[in-house]
């Protein structure tokens, strides 16, 4: 079968593989039907996320067919059109029991490492060995354990091309705005219009928020504001000073700052702005201006919740800031999927939610190397591709 496979940094190829086979008695194999990338993935293509290995199948989003069940599979059946969630979990242990999926103590290892450095929740599809080296599915078929628990039926009125996004992007946004606690009447500014944050836009209103700001740089403010002509945009390459944007949310906000900050960001740095992920290697870095920026931007009382990923420690932090000023301090997590996807589901078959909007490019399969490079660059105006399989 042909799967998008990581070749080294910066580095990814269509390649001929061996088709996965049912290892567990929990295993579902999926025929992949539709995928997409996502801004994580780049972490993976840059080679910033430790424990890849050549030949690694790529993919975190996806939907497909059952194709094959293990013995004990009882909620699918050979031909369910289904989701598959990003994470892996087991469905039975402490945490998932509290239906907080990305932190399964089956999937994942709980160790004092775990605690220092972030990053080994549970197993991921796709997403390196730190995760549990599990296939992706970014390919045509993939390997899905605990199938029962990793996945969703699709109703026939709910298409691939929107399902899909209920493996992650579509959890991942809800969960920082519910997370981070968006209520009527909230002012809420997101940093990064990328699609986390322009579904986090939309979440928000729809948890009752009164004003949305989204904070970029680049051309994907003027796809907000066609999308979603609710929300207010802030440009920040040009504003003034170190200070600029806490400067302008404040002017904006009658001189208090937005109730709630949401973090989807992280992973990119331009001009030198943020230190993440990218050169967390060391795993000790200066804090991203981003995360002083939303400290110092919301009113006293106010929260902020961070979804971009970061990994380790930090430094010039402005706890001054959050003790004095009684800010909380919110780590979203990894979105726990399966607290959210049956309510989700609902919720874009109500048309309450439009996962299209963000949608920008239908590609293929074959083509994803090519994809990914243009996504890295976000050429092209690309910011979510539906690849069909
Ligand atoms: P993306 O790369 O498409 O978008 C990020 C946007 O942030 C870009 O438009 C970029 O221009 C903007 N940006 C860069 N620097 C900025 C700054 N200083 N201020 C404001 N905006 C800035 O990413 P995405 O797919 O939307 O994902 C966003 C983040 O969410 C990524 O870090 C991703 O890894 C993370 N994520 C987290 C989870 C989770 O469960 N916690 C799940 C999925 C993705
Ligand atoms: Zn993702
Ligand atoms: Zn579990």
């Amino acid at each position: 079968m042909k799967a998008l496979v990581w070749q080294g940094k910066n580095k990814v190829e269509v390649v001929e593989v061996s088709k996965p086979a049912i290892i567990e008695d929990t295993d579902v194999i999926l025929k992949i039907t539709g995928s997409t990338v996502c801004g994580s993935d780049l972490h993976l293509l840059h080679g910033s996320v430790v424990e890849m290995q050549t030949g690694d199948i790529l993919g975190h989003e996806f939907c497909g067919v059952v194709d094959e069940v293990g013995s004990k599979i009882s909620k699918v059946k050979k031909g369910d059109r289904v989701v598959a969630s990003f994470q892996i979990a087991c469905g039975s242990c402490h945490y998932c029991d509290q239906k907080l999926s990305s932190q399964c103590e089956k999937t994942n290892s709980n160790t004092i490492e775990n605690a220092m450095y972030g990053g080994r929740t549970a197993g991921m599809f796709g997403y390196s060995h730190f995760t549990g080296g599990f296939a992706g599915g970014q390919a045509e078929y993939t390997r899905v354990p605990y199938g029962d628990v990793n996945l969703l039926k699709l109703p026939d009125d709910v298409p691939d091309e929107k399902g899909l996004f209920l493996s992650d992007v579509i959890a991942t946004s809800w969960n920082c705005v519910v997370d981070t606690g968006v209520t009527k009447g909230s002012i809420v500014a997101v940093w990064g219009a990328g699609p986390i944050g322009q579904m986090a836009a939309e979440f928000a209103f729809l948890n009752g928020a009164s004003r949305v700001i989204v904070i970029d740089c680049n051309w994907r403010l003027d796809y907000v504001k066609s999308k979603y002509p609710n929300v207010e945009t802030v440009d920040f390459s040009q504003l003034k000073g170190p200070k600029g944007v806490v400067t302008k949310l404040k002017e904006m906000t009658d001189g208090r700052g937005p109730d709630v900050a949401l973090e989807c960001v992280a992973g990119e740095y331009p001009k030198g702005w943020l230190h993440t992920i990218e050169i967390a290697a060391g795993l000790e870095t200066d804090t991203s201006e981003i995360l002083n920026e939303m400290i110092e931007s919301v009113k006293n009382y106010g929260r902020v919740g961070v979804t971009g990923v970061y990994v380790g420690y930090t430094n010039h932090f402005n706890i001054g800031s959050i003790m004095e000023r009684g800010i909380r301090f919110i780590g979203n997590g990894q979105a726990p999927v399966h607290l959210y996807w049956e309510d989700l589901l609902k919720r874009i078959q109500k048309g309450e939610i439009d996962p299209l909007k963000m949608v920008t490019h239908r590609v293929r399969m074959e083509d994803l190397d090519k994809v990914y490079y243009k996504f890295d660059k976000k050429e092209d105006g690309m910011q979510k591709v539906y690849v069909q399989t």
